[in-house]
């Protein structure tokens, strides 16, 4: 049966982020489709517990800042997670930050935080969990990008470049994996109504400007990216290596 390939049961995920916002939604999404759930993060996610747990799935915390852990502290929560669960099958890298400022004032201390957390600690954790389901022969590796993988943004430098590393990532590291039974792809959200885009859904301007140009006429939510990391996730998608679905409610045809 078709249905049955998208079944995540005796899956395990590790969500970076997933207190709130996208990672909130994306870990609640594994765990409807079966999968338990290893939340990574630096505040204490209580609240997903609580909903995870609801579902029927296991719940397993591991407190990490993403923003000061070296690669070898980022080997070291991947490891805590197999030993914890005896296996990892899925990484969503969403954990993510934004930082607005001119590029002409973009501070050092800006541009280095946001390339911490959005691309060096994405690439160390996709490194350490790629060791351990390449041993494995199989695993499912979904880094979240942006609109700003494709376009330039406005203020945000940091952050776009970021966000282009990251959809660069996805193609290398499928490149490298794909025939080890590793699928590296990516999920680009649209304009979603999360902590994230707080101040720009606070500017009247920038929001009119960002709605009225949005085809489906509203902003997203996190509900909207469970459809895509469930394939993503699940055998059915067993085939798709290197890609990066937008979710955008077609910002990007537009
Ligand atoms: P959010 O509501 O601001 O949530 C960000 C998440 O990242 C939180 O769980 C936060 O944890 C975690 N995080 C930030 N810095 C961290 C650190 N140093 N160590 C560990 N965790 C850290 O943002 P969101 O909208 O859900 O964004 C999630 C991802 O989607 C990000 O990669 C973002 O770039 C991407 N994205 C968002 C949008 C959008 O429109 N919202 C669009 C495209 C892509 P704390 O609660 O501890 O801060």
């Amino acid at each position: 049966m078709i249905l049955d390939k998208f079944s995540l049961a005796g899956k395990v995920a590790l969500v970076t982020g997933a207190n709130r916002g996208l990672g909130q939604g994306l870990a609640l999404g594994l765990a409807e489709a079966g999968a338990d759930i290893a939340l990574v993060g630096r505040s204490e996610p209580t609240a997903s517990v609580t909903r995870v747990e609801a579902l029927g799935r296991e719940a397993f915390t591991v407190p990490v800042d993403l923003a000061s852990a070296d690669p070898a502290a980022l080997e070291g929560v991947v490891s805590e997670v197999i030993a914890h669960f005896g296996r990892l099958d899925i990484l969503v890298n969403n954990a993510g930050i934004i930082r607005r400022q001119t590029a002409a004032e973009h501070s050092a201390e800006n541009w280095a935080d946001v390339l911490k957390v959005n691309l060096d600690a994405s690439f160390f954790l996709a490194q350490a969990a790629g060791r351990a389901m390449l041993a494995q022969g199989s695993g499912k590796i979904i880094f979240i990008a942006s609109m700003l993988s494709y376009q330039g943004g406005i203020l945000v430098p940091g952050y776009t470049a970021s966000k282009h590393a990251v959809a660069g990532l996805v193609k290398a590291l499928a490149n490298e994996w794909a025939a080890a039974g590793v699928n590296v792809n990516g999920i680009a959200p649209g304009y979603m109504a999360t902590d994230n885009t707080a101040a720009l859904r606070a500017d009247p301007d920038r929001a009119e400007s960002i709605g009225t140009r949005i085809p489906a006429a509203r902003w997203g939510l996190p509900e909207d990216l469970q459809g895509a990391v469930v394939f993503l996730a699940s055998a059915a998608s067993d085939y798709v290596h290197g890609a990066i679905i937008p979710i955008d409610g077609g910002w990007l045809v537009r």
